[in-house]
């Protein structure tokens, strides 16, 4: 058996290898190439996927998995090999439904769309990406066919991003969720906000960037293993575990810039502390999504927008920007990097805002799945749901349904993930409480690595050993769960606003 297992884990190795040597090409894409490469780059990408395709679901790679299927009924079922044989079995059977023609297409379909997607939101029109985004949407209906039967067509579309989720399970939390989160959000309106002026001021991008590698390293990044460098739309990729890199961008009128560093950082720690006998395998990866975003949103938000974190960083900030913050108290501070304002645009949205933003993706994602409306009627029925849930009208497509790049990509069944994650950072915050009981004193004085090695020994390590509603479950006890963060968000803006 040992023989057949370690032919698997070689064959694994190698598409290991490849997937992450189309990440650095990714990489290199979206930091140093010039726009004059990208059609020869789309063809590398486009090759070596194709080659890490067909290694991973050649018929060879199945009679290994049969064959050790009796072995892996014998091993302890959360040790590491049984997990592998797990993992790779979901996913060999994952790739295997879906015929490598609709492969193509569906890559051939979403590199075109992505071009008139970025013309449709350069002209603010919809109508110039309208017929695209029918075709992706076709597209998933089919694949969902590659899976059928299954209970609801968005299941299959969602398991890629959160192995074992379903639909029903995301729309039981969401319904528990939105009605608060609207009620909190209305709650806050009636007060005044709180004073953001001094946030908007001159800050040398250079020292910006020295503040924001120094919180990155003080939360437990590791540059020996990793380094930061500039992009347009801020990511982490992983290389392998020893070379996990992230990018942020620095405004030089206000230091949004930080909390980007810090939500990267959040990804990447992840990754560097998965075990290294977990290293080039499909488990040597974060567990799904959702458990990857409670990471980087736990780090810039949970941690990042709190008091104890600005109780031992404000004077630093001072101290960086000189005259920048003389008159501003910390209160004042904290209460302004914490100001809720229902926006259009999510990635710009605050923490009580934020997941609504998420649901009326989801939501719009199924009825369009489920054929109750048409993607024509997609920009008025985003305007409605923006209007309904944040009280805020996009004046044009552009900041309205054309504002994310998901869609342009086939990512249908990706967006829950956003709002998941921000669940579990908080369930996984009070679950630390209680297991470090003067965690906040420790932070106010500069001691993140208590958290990070909690969240090491608890979350990073597995890598994607256990599925997501598992890991939640093993560490805090309960499945994904909204109450931690309503308790979260109503105790914070109780607080900053008088609630
Ligand atoms: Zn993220």
């Amino acid at each position: 058996m040992t023989d057949k297992l370690n032919k698997l884990k070689t064959i694994l190795g190698e598409v290991y290898d490849l997937s992450t040597a189309l990440a650095v090409l990714d990489w290199d894409q979206q930091v140093n190439m010039p726009v004059a490469g990208s059609d020869g780059r789309a063809s590398q990408a486009s090759t070596i996927s194709r080659m890490a395709h067909e290694i991973f679901v050649d018929d060879g790679v199945g009679e290994l998995l049969e064959a050790l299927e009796p072995y892996r009924r014998e091993l302890p079922p959360d040790s590491d090999d049984a997990c592998l044989l797990k993992v790779a079995r979901r996913e060999y059977n994952r790739r295997k439904k879906v015929p490598t023609a609709y492969v193509s297409e569906f890559a051939a379909v979403t590199s075109a769309a992505h071009m008139q997607w970025e013309h449709a939101r350069a002209q603010a029109d919809f109508s110039i990406f309208k017929p695209a985004l029918e075709k992706i949407f076709r597209l998933r209906r089919e694949y969902a066919g590659f899976f059928a039967p299954y209970d609801h067509v968005y299941d299959p579309l969602l398991d890629e991003f959160e192995p074992g989720m379903k639909t029903a399970d995301v729309k039981e939390i969401f319904a528990q969720l939105r009605p608060q989160q609207v009620k909190l959000i209305h709650a806050i309106r009636e007060k005044t906000a709180p004073d953001t002026s001094f946030l908007h001021q001159q800050f040398d991008s250079q020292q910006q960037w020295n503040f924001g590698v120094e919180a990155a390293k003080m939360i437990g990044y590791d540059l020996k293993r990793g380094r930061q460098d500039k992009a347009a739309h801020p990511f982490t990729t992983t290389f392998n575990l020893n070379d996990v890199r992230i990018t942020t961008r620095i405004f030089p009128d206000n230091f949004s810039g930080l909390f980007s560093t810090l939500h990267e950082a959040g990804h990447a720690i992840y990754e560097q502390n998965i075990s290294p006998l977990l290293e080039r395998s499909p488990l040597g990866t974060g567990a799904s999504l959702a458990i990857h975003e409670s990471q980087s949103r736990l780090w810039e938000n949970l941690v990042g927008r709190s008091r104890e974190f600005w109780t031992f960083f404000y004077p630093r900030l001072q101290a960086a920007f000189p005259g920048r913050f003389d008159d501003v108290s910390l209160e004042k501070f904290y209460c302004g990097i914490n100001r809720v304002e229902p926006g259009l645009i999510r990635v710009d949205a605050d923490e009580a805002t934020y997941n609504l933003h998420v649901m009326l993706r989801l939501e719009l994602e199924i009825a369009v799945l489920e054929g109750k409306i048409a993607v024509s009627d997609l920009p008025e029925a985003w305007n409605e749901k923006m209007r309904e849930y944040l009280g805020v009208t996009p004046e044009n497509d552009a900041e309205g349904v054309l504002q994310d790049v998901h869609w342009a990509g086939g990512a249908i069944g990706y967006f829950p993930t956003y709002a998941l994650g921000n669940l579990i950072s908080a369930q996984l915050r009070e679950t630390a409480e209680k297991a470090i009981p003067d965690l906040d004193r420790q932070i106010a004085n500069g001691n993140f690595q208590i958290l990070r090695e909690w969240l090491t020994e608890n979350i990073h390590r597995h890598g994607s050993k256990f599925e997501p509603q598992k890991l939640v479950e093993m560490v805090t006890g309960s499945k994904i769960d909204p109450a931690p963060y309503m308790r979260y968000l109503n105790r914070k803006y109780g607080e900053i606003y008088g609630l």
